[in-house]
């Protein structure tokens, strides 16, 4: 694969040009750009620019609002509803999470119910925002079906990802972002792209048969969900959550609507944030530093989310694919 290095305001700018070129205003482009480079930042590259050309042809095809104004409602006094209005979910997230931080260091515990909206990014800058603010966070989406339920060889559930931050006070938050499935279709995709195998039993081809080949999963094979039933389980528990809960599509129910334009899918999120301040008490964070001393004590372990904020100190030019900058460009 040949790269080519850009700096992260060039990320930035390539992504903002490329959004702005098909119709989103400065709020919608600046809100996607942001979570695009962030992603770059950090080392998340199956949710950086790889992203944009999926951006672009859903703004094409009118499926996706880039002028979108999402609002917030308070469905109670801690739960509020954000109406996305049809935009890019990181709009949303920008509109709803001040509420909800403020809602829930008020009254311990707090709810985001994001609607009507398209979600293409990695959610751990949600949560992570959450815990900077020191709270516990929590979210989840599903997606249109490329997952079979433990037993099944047909797909049923989305990748489904749910993420958690713990916060620090004196440290970066401990973040853990990850697809119920074995893999996230998006690495599956930078995988096929790049002439990459995945892990046997990563997914079944389109025989059912278990294949170590990412374009035979991708196309027309299907996912599985990690730890077997037991990972069946919680991607269950994000379509009731982020579905059924929210009040938006479930994953079989976002694909019927999806016009396939290579964008994502219409769909909803939840998002839950815990004072531990207010729930735990003042010791809250020496109790649980004390957890985190005996865990890195052992040989072998690392925390979550620490590989990306190690990235993230490089504030120097990220590799970036060659062909996909010149893709997008091309969108330009
Ligand atoms: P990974 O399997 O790469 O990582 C999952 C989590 O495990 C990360 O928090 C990672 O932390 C942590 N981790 C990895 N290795 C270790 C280790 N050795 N010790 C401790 N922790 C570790 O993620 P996925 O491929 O499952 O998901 C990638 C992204 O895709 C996620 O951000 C997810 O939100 C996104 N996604 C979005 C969808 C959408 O519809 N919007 C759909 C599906 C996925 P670290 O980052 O520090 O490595």
């Amino acid at each position: 694969m040949n790269t080519t290095a850009l700096e992260l305001e060039n990320i930035y700018d390539l992504a903002y040009k490329a959004l702005s070129a098909h119709g989103c205003d400065h709020f919608n482009a600046d809100s996607v750009a942001t979570t695009v480079s962030h992603a770059e930042r950090d080392g998340s590259v199956s949710h950086g620019l790889f992203r944009i050309p999926g951006y672009v042809a859903s703004l094409k095809s009118k499926k996706v609002n880039g002028v979108s104004r999402p609002s917030n409602t308070y469905l109670t006094q801690n739960a509020i509803r954000v109406e996305g209005d049809y935009g890019f979910a990181p709009v949303g997230i920008k509109v709803g999470l001040p509420e909800l931080i403020k809602t829930s260091n008020k009254h311990g515990v707090g709810v985001l119910t994001i609607t009507n909206t398209h979600h293409f990014a990695a959610l751990w800058h949600e949560t992570e925002a959450l815990a900077e603010n020191n709270l516990i966070g929590i979210a989840c989406t599903a997606y249109k079906p490329s997952v079979a339920p433990a037993g099944a060889k047909k797909p049923l559930f989305g990748t489904n990802p749910i993420s958690f931050a713990w916060p620090r006070k004196n440290n970066t938050p401990v973040v853990y972002d990850m697809a119920t499935s074995t893999m996230a279709m998006g690495e599956v995709q930078v995988a096929a792209r790049d002439g990459h195998k995945v892990p046997f039993g990563t997914g079944l081809n389109k025989d059912g048969e278990k294949t170590d080949n990412p374009s035979e999963i991708a196309n027309g094979g299907v996912l599985l969900t990690f730890g077997d039933y037991k990972g069946s389980a919680i991607a269950m528990m994000i379509e009731l959550l982020a579905a059924g809960l929210v009040g938006d599509l479930f994953s079989f129910e976002a694909k019927e609507e999806d016009n396939n334009d290579g964008g994502p899918a219409r769909g909803g999120e939840f998002i839950m944030a815990l004072s531990p301040e207010l729930i735990a008490g003042k010791n809250w964070n020496e109790h649980a530093e004390k957890f985190f001393e005996q865990m890195t004590s052992l040989d072998g372990v690392r925390l979550p989310g620490q590989r990306r904020h190690t990235n993230r100190q490089d504030k120097g030019p990220r590799q970036i694919n060659s062909e996909l900058i010149e893709k997008i460009k091309s969108l330009i």
